[in-house]
């Protein structure tokens, strides 16, 4: 698997000092470029925690699947809300499907 970032999505998390894919990286592996775009400093070191992929507020980053699991070019953007993730894989026809993880109860259950 690894990590693609659209630069035409991409707004460089304008007026924040660090980007939110910077932050959240454990392996700080994302970096603004001159021109504000996010990028992956190496690939080979990314273990497609999906972080960043949670984290970016315009989705501009994606989990590219390989092949053995998709099958054929898939990939895996989320959008995080309060109480839940929204995924949604698109394969290589286009095909969309979106699929929700509850947030576990901080109170136990
Ligand atoms: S998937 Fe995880 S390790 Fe890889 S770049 Fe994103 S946050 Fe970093
Ligand atoms: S979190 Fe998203 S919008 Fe912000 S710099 Fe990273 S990729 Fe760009």
């Amino acid at each position: 698997m690894s990590i693609y970032i659209d630069e035409n999505i991409c707004n460089g998390c304008k007026g924040l000092a660090e980007a939110r894919c910077e932050r959240i990286c454990p392996g700080d592996l994302c970096y603004r470029k001159e021109n504000t775009k996010a990028a992956i400093r190496d690939q080979s070191a990314c273990w497609t925690c999906a972080c960043c992929v949670k984290e970016c507020p315009v989705q501009a980053i994606e989990l590219r699947l390989p092949f053995q699991i998709s099958c054929n070019a898939a990939s895996l953007k989320a959008q995080l809300k309060r109480n839940r993730t929204i995924w949604t894989i698109k394969d290589a026809s286009g095909q969309v499907e979106e699929y929700v993880i509850q947030a576990r109860s901080l109170k136990g259950d």
